[in-house]
């Protein structure tokens, strides 16, 4: 059976947020699509399989039943960990919502093309603001009539005061969008005709009719990281033109400073993508971009709790293996097959099957019993999980969620117990 000791610089966990309907769960569905096609486990081909039951899922309809579903997504050869972290409902500004958001490291908020910057888009990125989560942004539905890239940028600075990063230029509109001009890489990734089955798109060259555009664009690009990075600032007042990699690096450094706790108030910056989740048309080069821009737990450089006994005194875990084991329950699910599952963030150090831990709030023991990554179509059961990743558990008995498990030596709570009460949002 596997333990897993993940290198931490690869893994993403990631939360999908947006205005009900405007395509959180297809944009999921399409990422765990790809993801199960391009992953491979040793010399085994899952793709196949993965397809199969995808397709035998969409059919009557796929949900995503867990509350973390674990993915994989390659980038430049090197395999990445994506753990989908499910953030529940669209409207509610609730507690589990609040949770949710405290054990992701980084967002992606997914805006209609047509309707553009909704109510519960701004309810959401305002509660991400206010948990420091550095956010990508997808601007979905292109292929809708009446879709407007531009206008939904633009309602991301009105409605949200945020510094949007355009990243892409949509190529044709409605039923003809067939692709889009990079900003980064300035070339245009065309969709391919085979885009519904598992292929990548084209990257060709930019078309003639948008590199005016493309110019244009990619001015103001430079200039908003400038802005935002004192890096490409000193290369930008040099007149120096950034490679690939240092201007990528810049917008992750951007991204993901702009939530930080010295930042706050300052509008967040954040990279937008277009796309459409449904026609198949977008969804891999976001799934570049989460790996790219998005933090992994590594940058997320301590979590605060406070000792058992004094509210008042603060206590630090780094993401680190050598740290004492510390971790949240954040969700409580009933799995058909396994009953009653615990999903745990692990902040710090180790949790091994078999072992037991205390539950700091209650200051109960608790014995782990088996732990399983859940993917979209298959659980995994492993030995043993590190700091910076998130399994279900099974066999807890006590523990409920937004309490505090770690080692009994090293005593931590995580979340204070004037976790903000749920506020209920009057339409
Ligand atoms: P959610 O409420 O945010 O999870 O939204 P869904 O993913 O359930 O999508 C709402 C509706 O919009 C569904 O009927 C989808 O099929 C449709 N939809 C989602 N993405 C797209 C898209 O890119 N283009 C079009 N035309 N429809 C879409």
């Amino acid at each position: 059976m596997a333990t897993t000791s993940l290198d931490l610089a690869k893994v993403r966990n990631i939360g999908i947020m947006a205005h009900i309907d405007a395509g959180k769960t297809t944009t999921t569905e399409r990422i765990l699509f790809y993801t199960g096609v391009s992953y491979k486990i040793g010399e085994v081909h899952e793709g196949a399989a993965t397809m199969d039951w995808m397709e035998q899922e969409q059919e009557r309809g796929i949900t995503i039943t867990s509350a973390a579903t674990t993915c994989h997504w390659p980038l430049d050869d090197v395999d990445h960990t994506i753990n989908i972290i499910d953030t529940p409902g669209h409207v509610d500004f609730t507690v589990e919502v609040e949770r949710s958001l405290r054990v992701l490291d980084g967002a992606v908020t997914v805006f209609d093309g047509v309707a553009g910057v909704e109510p519960q888009s701004e309810t959401v990125w305002r509660q991400a603001d206010r948990y420091g989560v550095p956010r990508i942004c997808f601007v979905n539905k292109l292929d809708r009539t009446g879709a407007e890239f531009h206008r939904c940028v633009d309602m991301i600075v009105d409605r949200l005061g945020a510094v949007p990063l355009v990243m892409q230029l949509p190529i044709g509109a409605e039923a003809d969008f067939k692709g889009v001009v990079d900003l980064v890489q300035m070339k245009a990734l065309v969709w391919s005709a085979e885009a519904s089955k598992g292929e990548m798109y084209d990257v060709v060259d930019i078309p003639d009719t948008h590199a005016e555009a493309a110019e244009e664009w990619r001015g103001k690009l430079l200039e908003t990281v400038a802005e935002h990075d004192e890096e490409m600032m000193e290369m930008y007042l040099e007149g120096q033109e950034p490679t690939q990699e240092q201007l990528m690096a810049a917008i992750r450094r951007a991204t993901i400073a702009s939530t930080h706790t010295e930042n706050e108030g300052q509008p967040t910056f954040t990279p937008v993508f277009c796309g459409t989740a449904f026609k198949n048309k977008g969804v891999q080069p976001l799934l570049d971009a989460v790996v790219r821009y998005l933090p992994s737990p590594l940058d997320v450089e301590a979590i605060e709790g406070t000792d058992v006994k004094d509210q008042e005194k603060v206590i630090q875990r780094k993401p680190s293996e050598d740290e004492p084991f510390a971790g949240l329950a954040f969700k409580i699910m009933s799995d058909p097959h396994l009953g009653k599952l615990t999903y745990v963030r692990v902040y710090s150090g180790r949790m091994e099957t078999g072992t037991s831990v205390l539950n700091s709030v209650k200051g109960k023991k608790e014995r782990i019993g088996k732990i399983y990554r859940m993917h979209a179509n298959k659980r995994e059961e492993i030995s043993g999980v590190g700091a910076g990743d998130i399994v279900a558990v099974m066999g807890l008995k006590q523990t409920t969620t937004g309490e505090t498990l770690c080692d009994e030596k090293s005593p931590v709570i995580l979340e204070s117990m004037d976790f903000p009460a749920p506020v209920i949002e009057v339409a």
